[in-house]
């Protein structure tokens, strides 16, 4: 959709230069009681990498891939699949339909609805308070900013520089949550979230895939029960898994400039470390991704680009006079979650408007204005078979910072919740408490059904529930919340022996 405002207009109060979901949420924030105007400016679909390329797509993937699986582990459901596969083709078809066709006018529409102007096209910072923008059609275009700029211009996967595998045309984030083409073999790289989640809907889908992997351990950050749990289950799914394993070379005979989720070539032909060759049809890099700050003008207000842009807790860029730049999102690099970026965004948005109106940020544990939740607070779910839901502190990280820790595990599969959930329920918890203070700092949630129990969690954590007033939460029967009871049961037993 063609998304125009005036033409002839230059000013706003606010520029976000970006219009990914947390671009949208500084807009809003910014904007909806404050009497402020904000312009959004967008070189692509507004929306962002997640509503159409990243979370959303992926998740629609997924979501086939833990029926079924469930679904199997049923029995009086199990005989009606026996062993068909996924139907790949609706599969897509439903993806297509989640992302909108590629289509953003609901999200423009939304935008105009609340009053947030959005021009299309490549912006870039042009000193203070001032954004250059280039449309398709080359035409430059000069905004200026009242009060702020909201710098939300995300990032992009980072390939590693393996001889040939740029050259091979390699599947990056975009083309496998996009894919159109279910390639017969594939190689997946790395061991993060993206290439876990890929390689799940992947083998769903029914490619052989393989994870190839440097580390010792898939989901290194997380506690290391995720990655046995993860691993585990790509084996038991018949996903071949490589661990301490680098590509040394890539060789593709004929590479084709096939679109986004298409074949990009031939044949590949990869050198593992070791010596070992491996053939496949399309590789998957999901090796990090770097903050898109190249090209954004950081150096006409005397900042250096590359790399993520350092933000206060105010989500004001540090090095620049006057709190009038903002960051968010995976461009500030503080976490790269799509929650996490619009949660850094509705804290810049209020504090652009108390700003404008000459209020005080004040200070204290919780206000509107500064980020908490990136310090050690930050929740997230993974979406692999079986399902990862975790937030705060692992048990590493706690030694790291020298609390008093005590740790408790629990085996979920021993839940009345989960026991009728599916047979054969594989699961794990795992919390981790600051003894002196007794309060849970993290959890880590493994099986089917954690994604929703997560919240649960990120509240104890964030608000301190101390563990005697845990013991008055009282989990419903039969959920796989019941996790809660049984954890602080262990946590009684282990502190009476
Ligand atoms: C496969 C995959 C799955 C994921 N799944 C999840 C998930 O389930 N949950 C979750 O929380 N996170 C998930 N993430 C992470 C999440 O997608 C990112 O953290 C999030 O999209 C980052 O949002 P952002 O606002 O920083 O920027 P982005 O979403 O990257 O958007 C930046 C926007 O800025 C625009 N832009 C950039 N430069 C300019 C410029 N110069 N001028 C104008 N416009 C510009 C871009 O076109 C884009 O629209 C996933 C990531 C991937 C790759």
């Amino acid at each position: 959709m063609s998304a125009s405002v005036d033409p002839d207009r230059s000013e706003w109060d606010v520029i976000v230069l970006g219009g990914a979901a947390a671009g949208e949420n500084a807009a809003q924030y910014a904007t909806q009681f404050s009497g402020l105007d904000a312009v959004i400016v967008e070189q692509g679909l507004v929306g962002g990498e997640c509503s159409y390329w990243a979370c959303m797509p992926s998740k629609a993937l997924l979501r086939p891939v833990e029926v079924l699986s469930a679904a199997r582990d049923l029995p009086g459901v199990s005989e009606l699949i026996g062993d068909r596969a996924l139907d790949s083709k609706a599969v897509l078809a439903r993806r297509d339909t989640v992302v909108k066709h590629l289509d953003d006018s609901s999200q423009v529409q939304w935008a105009l609805g609340v009053g947030i102007d959005i021009v299309r096209g490549r912006g870039r910072l042009d000193g203070e308070r001032a954004v250059v923008v280039v449309d398709s059609a080359g035409r430059e275009r000069r905004l200026t900013a009242r009060h702020a700029v909201v710098l939300d211009t995300g990032s992009t996967p980072f390939i590693p520089s393996v001889p040939g595998l740029r050259e091979a045309r390699p599947w990056v984030s975009r083309d496998v949550t996009n894919l159109h083409d279910v390639p017969t073999r594939v190689v997946v790289l790395g061991g993060g979230v993206v290439a876990c989640e890929a390689a799940t809907w992947l083998n769903g889908l029914g490619a052989e895939t393989t994870v190839v992997h440097r580390g010792e351990r898939v989901l290194a950050k997380n506690e290391p029960f995720v990655s046995d749990l993860v691993v585990g289950s790509f084996r038991e799914s018949e996903v071949g898994v490589r661990l301490r394993t680098s590509v040394t070379s890539v060789r593709r005979a004929d590479v084709n400039r096939a679109g986004v989720g298409h074949l990009h070539g031939g044949e590949l032909t990869m050198t593992l470390s070791g010596g070992d060759m491996i053939t496949a049809d399309e590789i998957v890099v999901a090796t990090g991704r770097t903050a898109n700050s190249e090209g954004i003008g950081l150096e006409t207000v005397g900042l250096d680009p590359g790399g993520p842009v350092n933000v206060d807790d105010h989500m004001t860029v540090t090095g620049v006079a006057g709190d009038w730049l903002y960051a968010i999102g995976d461009l500030c690099g503080r976490a790269l979650l799509t929650h996490m970026g619009k949660y850094q965004a509705r804290i810049a948005g209020n504090v652009i408007a108390a700003r404008a109106a000459g209020r005080p940020l004040g200070d204290g544990p919780f206000t509107p204005y500064a980020d908490v939740a990136d310090h050690d607070l930050v929740p997230q779910v993974i979406f692999t078979d079986p399902e990862i839901g975790l937030v705060g502190l692992t048990e590493a990280q706690a030694r790291a910072r020298n609390l008093d820790v005590e740790v408790v595990e629990y085996d979920l599969a021993a839940l009345a919740g989960t026991y009728v959930l599916r047979d054969n329920y594989v699961g794990r918890a795992k919390l981790v408490l600051d003894r002196s203070a007794d309060v849970v700092v993290g959890a880590t949630f493994a099986g089917t059904g954690v994604a929703e129990l997560t919240h649960s969690a990120t509240m104890a954590v964030v608000a301190k529930i101390p563990v005697p007033v845990l013991w008055h939460v009282v989990p419903s029967y039969p959920t796989v919340s019941e996790a809660w009871l049984r954890l602080l049961e262990t946590l009684n037993a282990v502190r009476h022996t």
